[in-house]
């Protein structure tokens, strides 16, 4: 299994996500409610990947992990960390 993110290998007992798919329903006064019939489409990430992802320490990505840096750049630069 390799993580959606930075395609490295996944290690049995690591902290992972699940990607998962489901239906929510959009509610008028905005917003969705949450997502229900939710199932997991099977692919994996790092928790640190999908972390990074949300910006939750986007400034600091290419000094702690450069083997997860690929993940805010634009698609070619993912493409050039391989
Ligand atoms: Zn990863």
């Amino acid at each position: 299994m390799r993580c959606s993110f930075c395609q490295q290998p996944i290690e049995y007992g690591e902290r992972v996500y699940h990607e998962v798919i489901g239906w929510e329903e959009e509610r008028r006064q905005g917003g969705t409610n949450a997502l229900r019939l939710r199932s997991r489409t099977g692919a994996q990430a790092h928790w640190v990947c999908v972390d990074k992802a949300v910006g939750g320490h986007a400034g600091q990505l290419d000094l702690t992990l450069s083997d997860h840096s690929a993940i805010v750049g634009s698609p070619d630069r993912m493409k050039g960390a391989r």
